[in-house]
């Protein structure tokens, strides 16, 4: 690139995403508000908000590292469902909320049933933490009606794999969403968030992790990761339909979403 990266193979590219994310399990939720001034948990909340959740719904949350996103899942349906009134023995009848947090690292999985517990979320049951694979899940074809992917899929190898997986284990009618890293194209902005990407990021990650090659290539991985359209494109060909994307904070970030009909 005009940035002077060599290419990464594959097998290093997963070593590197596992030594980033093993290094930075236990400090992971404070360099995510550092490196992002906090941004990170508004675009989650966008995320959540778009996918709607419901009371008894099945959700795959992918690459759910610590559990923000099952987290946020699981507090709007809380307060959704406070807000009404609780009526008849329908209720008990209404299946079980599920939302599955799925993690190739058992590092971030700790952490965050850790936190879950501190939040008192899941208690319920209503949490499950799986680790495994976003490119082979191990779910149902169809058992799904909703699929999250936050700062994920960016890490995974064969992207097409992974969506194929959330297409195939999704019900016909259910969502996908993701929430990725992304290409801003607006001059003078681009450009500031270059000079952020590749001087700033760097060095936090080398003051606050003691690791700068990793965070190096983090932001390495992000001008690799395909354009806003390029990935439209993608979740096209695995078989979803209606496919659109939001552009947050300019394309410093994006929220893809298809469905399966
Ligand atoms: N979704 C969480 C969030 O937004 O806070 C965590 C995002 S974190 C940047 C990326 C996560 O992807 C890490 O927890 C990492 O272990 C996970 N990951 C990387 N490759 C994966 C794969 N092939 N399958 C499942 N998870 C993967």
């Amino acid at each position: 690139t005009s940035f002077g990266f060599k290419e990464v193979s594959e097998e290093e590219k997963g070593r590197m995403v596992g030594n980033v994310f093993s290094s930075v399990a236990s400090n992971y939720d404070i360099m995510n508000d550092v490196m992002s001034a906090g941004l990170h948990r508004l675009w989650k909340d966008r995320l959540v908000s778009k996918l709607n959740p419901f009371p008894g719904m099945k959700h795959l949350d992918v690459a759910g590292g610590t559990g923000d996103v099952a987290f946020r899942i699981i507090e709007t349906i809380n307060s959704n469902s406070r807000r009404t009134t609780k009526v008849s023995t329908e209720d008990d009848l209404q299946d079980k909320t599920q939302i599955y947090v799925c993690d190739i690292n058992p590092n971030m999985l700790n952490v965050g049933k850790k936190r879950a517990i501190e939040k008192g979320l899941g208690e319920d049951g209503s949490l499950v933490w799986v680790e495994g694979d976003a490119e082979a899940l191990s779910f149902q074809d169809g058992s799904m009606d909703g699929y999250t992917i936050a700062f994920g899929i960016r890490n995974v190898t064969h992207i097409e794999k992974a969506l194929a997986e959330a297409y195939r284990v999704l019900k016909r009618g259910g969502r996908f969403l993701c929430l990725e890293l992304s290409h801003v194209e607006i001059p003078v902005f681009k450009q500031l968030y270059d000079y952020y990407s590749f001087s700033v990021i760097p060095a936090i990650g080398e003051l606050v992790a003691g690791d700068r090659e990793s965070y190096q290539y983090l932001v390495e991985s992000i001008r690799r990761f395909p354009s806003q359209e390029m990935f439209a494109s993608m979740i096209v060909d695995a078989g979803f339909q209606k496919v659109e994307y939001e552009n947050l904070v300019g394309g410093v970030v994006a929220i893809h979403s298809g469905l399966k009909i």
